[in-house]
């Protein structure tokens, strides 16, 4: 019996595709963002559903923030449209964000 390769293993094997592991497929290097240090481990699906994610949790974040939080957030909306606000960011409050 010889161990050849199926079509999954030679295509795993070739130079031209590389398995994300997010997602567990192999897909051709274009698929893959480049950084200086070579290609992304996750393809550019997997790193957009990410990023996403995260957006989507962050929003969810503020919302809840804003709704614990409505005086203080209602003042800082008066100050940011007032354009008074550099003052706030200087002092070191935007750092908080
Ligand atoms: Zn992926």
């Amino acid at each position: 019996m010889h161990d050849e390769p199926t079509g999954v293993r030679a295509a795993l094997q070739s130079p031209e595709r590389k398995r994300c592991p997010a997602c567990q497929q192999v897909k051709h290097r274009a698929d893959f963002s480049t950084t200086p240090a070579g290609l992304c481990s996750r393809c550019q699906d997997c790193k957009r559903a990410t990023s996403r994610l995260a957006s989507r949790r962050r929003q969810a974040a503020v919302r809840l923030l804003i709704a614990f939080h409505p005086e203080e957030y209602h003042a800082l909306l008066r100050l940011v449209r007032g354009g008074s606000w550099s003052c706030l960011i200087e002092r070191g409050a935007g750092d908080a964000a």
